[in-house]
């Protein structure tokens, strides 16, 4: 069968391999499997939100809330913005996905860093879109202006922090990006891991009402799989001016959050010191990871995450590397397939880190 054009030149997404995977695969038992590939927090999510999903199992024969009333309203007094500039989605990959449709055709072009999100490059290639790669391996905005002036993009995405590397680019630098930006260029912000850069240096943190007060052209990205720790529930989130949201509403999807997961997302929001808890044991474990870096000999790029990109020497096979702790059962990510030989690792609980360090320390 034929099908459309635009699927000829997609790769399918390979997300980080679940720990069933490895149990058939491998015939390692599950609990000697270590998973630090998809940066979901280790500690897992407020003991609150166990209690609120469970309080409502028994409704789940009825649709959900459509208009999302109270993830809307916990989400708008957390960012001291208006429940009409907020959107919801399946994960804010699905907010991702509407962004395209509403703003990219076959037309357009989309400016994004060397090395980012895969989803962008997907994303664009649904609808057609040429995709404009910056050289450097970190954000550089003067790059990101000259290229926007040469290609003229209908969108461009600032990844800040950025996965797969962890870097974070300065408040004050994407302020000023931005204004030099015309107002018909959707620039999507995708701050997915924003909690640890609050966390670790204010002066990378946005604030995404400080962004739409400021730009009508901004889209703002958050998430609930990371930071707080609810990946299985699929829920992520768009702040954006009215117009924006508008348009982004006529693509979605109805009821595209299940009741359980807006419940769950509402009660962690409920919860934030279970969340700084977690982020404060996140960058007192990163310390650790410094340490091996640097008793190994090895570069690790500055983290704002819960992830860590250690850069391997020449002599050293990424690939490799992550296929033999594949086979001990030990998870993470291999970054070959960004032009990167590097591992990159999600930051775990210590017994996870210890054994982390005890199994690569003989491969590097
Ligand atoms: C994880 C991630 C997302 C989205 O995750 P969802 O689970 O779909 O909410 C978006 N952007 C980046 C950079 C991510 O790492």
């Amino acid at each position: 069968m034929k099908f459309n054009s635009e699927l000829d030149n997609i790769r399918t997404y390979e997300a980080g391999k679940p720990i069933e995977l490895v149990v058939r695969e491998f015939g390692i038992e599950p609990e000697d499997i270590v998973k630090l590939a998809s940066n979901e927090n280790p500690y897992g999510c407020s003991p609150k939100v166990q209690e609120a999903v469970s309080a409502i199992v028994d409704k789940m024969a009825l649709y959900p809330d459509d208009s999302m009333y109270k993830l809307k309203e916990g989400l708008s007094r957390r960012f001291g913005v208006n429940k009409h500039e907020v959107i919801i989605g399946s994960g804010s990959d699905q907010v991702i996905e509407f962004a395209f449709h509403a703003k990219a055709d076959s037309n357009s072009k989309v400016l994004i860093n060397s090395i980012t999100f895969a989803m962008y490059e997907i994303y664009a290639r649904h609808v057609g879109a040429e995709v404009i790669r910056t050289q450097s391996r970190e954000h550089d905005l003067d790059e990101f202006y000259a290229l926007y002036l040469e290609h003229k993009p209908s969108m461009i995405f600032l990844c800040t922090p950025n996965n797969p590397t962890g870097e974070s680019i300065d408040a004050e630098s994407v302020k000023s990006f931005i204004a030099k930006i015309d107002k018909e260029t959707l620039v999507v912000v995708d701050g997915a891991y924003m909690e640890y850069t609050h966390y670790k240096d204010s002066d990378k943190a946005l604030m995404p009402h400080e962004l739409i007060a400021a730009y009508e052209n901004v889209l703002y990205l958050g998430t609930f799989s990371k930071a707080y720790g609810l990946g299985g529930m699929r829920v992520g989130y768009g702040i954006a001016s009215r117009d924006i949201i508008t348009a982004l509403y006529k693509l979605r999807p109805p009821f595209n959050i299940t009741t359980l997961s807006l419940e769950a997302a509402s009660a962690a929001l409920e919860d934030e010191a279970f969340v700084q808890d977690s982020i404060a044991k996140n960058f007192e474990e990163m310390e650790r990871y410094k340490e091996f870096a640097a008793s190994a000999g090895i570069n690790i790029i500055e983290s704002y995450t819960n992830f860590v990109t250690l850069c391997l020497k020449n002599d050293q096979n990424s690939s490799n590397v992550a296929l033999t702790l594949l086979r001990q059962g030990m998870i993470v990510r291999d970054l070959s397939g960004y032009g990167l030989n590097a591992l990159r690792v999600t930051i775990g609980k210590p017994s996870e880190n210890d054994r982390f360090f005890e199994l690569i320390r003989p491969l590097i």
